[in-house]
């Protein structure tokens, strides 16, 4: 979740990945001395896990699962993004929000999967790392990234519900840890099967003492901030201006 963010972050100048301690209101890297407004940072790295997680790891399990079942019956709860993913999907999306070039971006891709900081190495990493060698692979992930910019426009509508209520369950999750301060039981592999909107937050109202007046309330707001645009062409300005 959100809340345990990795202690690693990548510059937005040279696209070095940097250990921080702590963040003040800002981050300067120590290696070509690009300064960032940690706010700020953290609104595109935490779009860009959602542009990741939601329309690229998401969708591609349901468009797998449409495709062998010809119907979509079963919810998935994937794993987080690798870090490496996360930090990819920003530098893909200086490009289609902000006006980074494609060769930059794709020097910064590059830049980023050199200094791999995954730990285990399975398929999935395996398929990151050879991102940039395959030309097909890696405009697949741009444009499914794109798509996620767009809010999933065009998308099968069957998927594009998925991958909705997907976001539903983790923003609202989100937003009770942030009113709460105290995260909700994490579901058990059994449940995280079968997760769907209406049984988390039955789960969630047998564990926390909020009426369902302001379940509903919170809910709408969630939905209503779903798809909102938050970032913009201009923060985006310099990025990997001493990506050398
Ligand atoms: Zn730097």
């Amino acid at each position: 979740m959100r809340q345990m963010r990795s202690r690693n972050i990548i510059c937005f100048g040279c696209a070095q990945i940097i250990e921080v301690q702590s963040p003040t209101s800002s981050i300067i890297c120590p290696k070509c001395g690009y300064e960032m407004n940690t706010k700020q940072y953290y609104e595109i790295v935490d779009f860009a896990r959602d542009a990741y997680y939601f329309g690229f790891d998401y969708r591609r399990a349901y468009e797998d699962q449409l495709m062998l079942k010809g119907s979509l019956k079963t919810h998935y709860y994937l794993a987080e993004p690798f870090e490496i993913a996360v930090f990819i999907a920003a530098a893909v999306v200086s490009g289609i929000i902000g006006n980074a070039s494609y060769d930059v971006v794709k020097k910064a891709v590059k830049k980023i999967l050199g200094q791999d900081t995954t730990k285990d190495y399975n398929k999935e990493v395996a398929w990151l790392l050879s991102l940039t060698e395959n030309e097909q692979q890696y405009n697949t992930l741009v444009a499914y990234i794109k798509n996620f910019c767009d809010n999933l426009e065009g998308l099968h509508p069957d998927i594009k519900d998925a991958i909705r209520e997907e976001m539903m369950v983790t923003k609202v999750q989100e937003k009770l840890m942030e009113i709460m301060g105290n995260p909700t039981k994490i579901p058990t592999e059994e449940e995280k099967s079968n997760i769907t909107m209406k049984n988390f937050l039955n789960k969630i109202s047998k564990q926390k003492a909020m009426t369902k007046k302001e379940h509903e309330k919170l809910i709408r707001k969630v939905e209503s901030d779903l798809w909102k645009k938050k970032l913009k062409a201009e923060d985006f300005n310099d990025f990997w201006k001493y990506l050398g």
